[in-house]
């Protein structure tokens, strides 16, 4: 609990150790459930509560002024919350014994103490940079600040770049990737995984893969840089661990970030296995007067309950919120994380939250036993009559136990981070399939459907879970020697099918069920796995053992396919 109930009598004293997500909101809350506290916000960078999340587009002109990626200036601060805030302040270490604090004021080269009786880290994270050979030539950065993006758009100009190499296909990339590429220069991105957003799933990343192809990008998935070299003055050469070389006139370094866990370690708090700094579900660190946020922490995975370390903005500002809450007497509680995100490139959005199916078969290798059923489907954004409909492609995951919803991916252009952001909230209060068939969503035919995406995920599932229609998997496809209808009509047919699929049309399914075994299981399949469902529920009505690939064929090409 905090430090001070009757806060407006107590005049706490409380320290935060960065300015800009976690560390600014907590300091704001802070203020405005206390008049009478202390507040010191010291961020050692030129700038507080900038709006890193903008940088990539600062980079490519898209946000054309610097001002506005500041939320708040230190006047702001003080003036309208009394904060006292100070930049290009590095604090260098944390005394525990005596609640005080070493800090550098970096525009002076002097050293001063400063005393707490609340600290709150809030340093964020670095960006990796592992110490392969020419990583420190010029031209190869990071991006993590406002003075990083603009080292980037001033080697951009100076040098004229026209060929640079991300490496790191997750979210920074592809947005650096975008925003390059709308500045006229050529990307060439190298992942170490088989597919570009590796924290999602192989076959929902395979339409990100095509995307970014198709938009000029060169993809080198399942190969990682080796090493960096100059030649001459001219360009940098990239080469990689399969022993291919990439010219570039720029690198972006984007494979990820590390807590920033030096003063926490130094000063002997608790660092998890994950490499964050240890807190509890009111943010509080192994130490009684200390808080940690944002980046830094580890914490619960809201659906998994395992530890986690998620850098994101959004739980970096509801930590800062609580910090202050129960620093300053509040009963407050963080939840844990559930890692909602969304990234749009070249018009595409791609957004997720809760568990991965590869996540759920990672912790079950490691001896967690979470049943789960998953489902594919590719509902138009908003009814097909409307004109402008396009199709997403959503992936649920939830549990067979209890139905309750454990994880969703969807990628489309249009109605994408809506659907999940809906079922978010919906994996947020425990809710299930049966929610999800039930939920009631706003519509129009601009906006949405009847039945909305996120009911039809609801409705498949339920149905699997009922038992009414359960679902088959393209991957086990090849391990049954079941029989394979594909429900396509004759034209779809011919232009490709699934080997050993016979045909018959959904239409002329009841006149020619003769044809079909009735000693063996049949598959049902057709492009996205509704005509194929129709099929099997009226098979399955009429005495057939008979399940739908779930997907249809359009899911089938994203497994077999390769993504670049
Ligand atoms: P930070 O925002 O990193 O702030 C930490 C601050 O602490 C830094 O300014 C640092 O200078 C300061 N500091 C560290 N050590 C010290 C010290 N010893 N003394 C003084 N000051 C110190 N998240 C999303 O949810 N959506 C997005 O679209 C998104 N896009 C992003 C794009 C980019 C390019 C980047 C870099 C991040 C993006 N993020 C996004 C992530 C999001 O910005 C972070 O999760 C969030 O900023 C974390 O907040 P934080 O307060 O923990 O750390």
């Amino acid at each position: 609990m905090g430090i001070d109930k009757d806060t407006d009598t107590g005049s706490p004293r409380i320290l935060i150790v960065g300015g800009v997500a976690g560390g600014a909101s907590c300091a704001t809350r802070a203020r405005r459930l206390s008049e009478t506290a202390k507040i010191v916000l010291m961020e050692r960078g030129p700038y507080v509560s900038f709006a890193n999340c903008g940088l990539p587009y600062y980079v490519g002109d898209v946000i054309t002024e610097e001002e506005k990626l500041i939320v708040a200036t230190p006047e702001l601060f003080r003036n309208r919350f009394n904060i006292d805030v100070r930049l290009q302040n590095n604090v260098l270490s944390i005394d525990r014994d005596r609640h005080e604090i070493e800090v550098e004021d970096l525009t002076t080269s002097t050293s001063y103490r400063e005393p707490y009786d609340a600290l709150v880290l809030a340093p964020g994270a670095t960006p990796i940079r592992p110490p392969l050979p020419g990583i420190d030539l010029p031209g190869i950065y990071s991006i993590r600040t406002i003075p990083d993006s603009q080292d980037i758009k001033d080697w951009i100009v100076r040098n004229n770049a026209r060929k640079a190499v991300i490496v790191g296909g997750g979210f920074i990339g592809l947005e650096m990737a975008d925003n390059l590429v709308r500045r006229g220069i050529a990307v060439t991105i190298i992942e170490m995984q088989n597919h570009v957003m590796p924290a999602l799933d192989y076959e929902v990343a395979t339409t990100i893969g095509s995307h970014l192809v198709a938009n000029g990008v060169t993809l080198v998935l399942e190969d990682a840089v080796a090493g960096f070299e100059r030649h001459g003055s001219g360009n940098l050469v990239v080469n990689t661990k399969s022993g291919k070389s990439f010219a570039a006139d720029m690198v972006i370094m984007a494979i990820g970030v590390r807590p920033e866990v030096s003063l926490a370690k130094n000063a002997g708090l608790e660092i998890g296995g994950r490499g964050g700094i240890r807190v509890d579900d009111r943010m509080k660190t192994s130490d009684d007067h200390i808080w940690a946020v944002g980046d830094a922490v580890e914490v619960r995975d809201y659906v998994t309950g395992e530890w986690t370390v998620i850098p994101l903005a959004g739980p970096a500002n509801r930590q800062g919120r609580i910090a202050a809450g129960t620093i300053l007497g509040r009963d407050f509680k963080f939840r844990g994380v559930q890692a909602t995100a969304v990234c749009g490139v070249f018009g595409l959005t791609i957004a997720s939250t809760g568990v991965t199916e590869n996540t759920i078969m990672r912790l079950n290798k490691a001896g967690r036993k979470i049943d789960y059923e998953k489902v594919y489907l590719y509902p138009g954004h908003h009814v097909s009559y409307y004109p402008g409909a396009k199709n997403m492609m959503m992936k649920l995951v939830f549990s067979t136990e209890d139905g309750r919803v454990l994880g969703a991916q969807a990628v489309g252009e249009e109605g994408v981070d809506k659907r999940i952001d809906v079922i978010s909230m919906a994996i947020q209060n425990r809710a299930t399939v049966f929610d999800l068939e039930e939920a009631e969503l706003c519509y129009a035919p601009q906006y949405g459907a009847a039945k909305d995406p996120v009911n039809l995920a609801g409705m498949i599932a339920a149905n699997a879970l009922r038992g009414d229609s359960p679902p088959f998997h393209w991957e086990d496809v090849k391990k049954t020697n079941a029989f394979i209808l594909d429900v396509r009509n004759q034209s779809e047919y011919a232009a490709g099918h699934i080997e050993g699929a016979v045909n018959i049309p959904l239409n002329d399914l009841r006149t020619r069920m003769q044809e079909l075994p009735t000693d063996r299981e049949i598959l049902t399949y057709c492009t996205v796995g509704q005509r194929s469902y129709y099929a099997a529920r009226a098979l399955r009505l009429h005495k057939f053992n008979a399940r739908n690939i779930s997907g249809g064929i359009y899911t089938y090409e994203k497994l077999e396919r390769p993504q670049a």
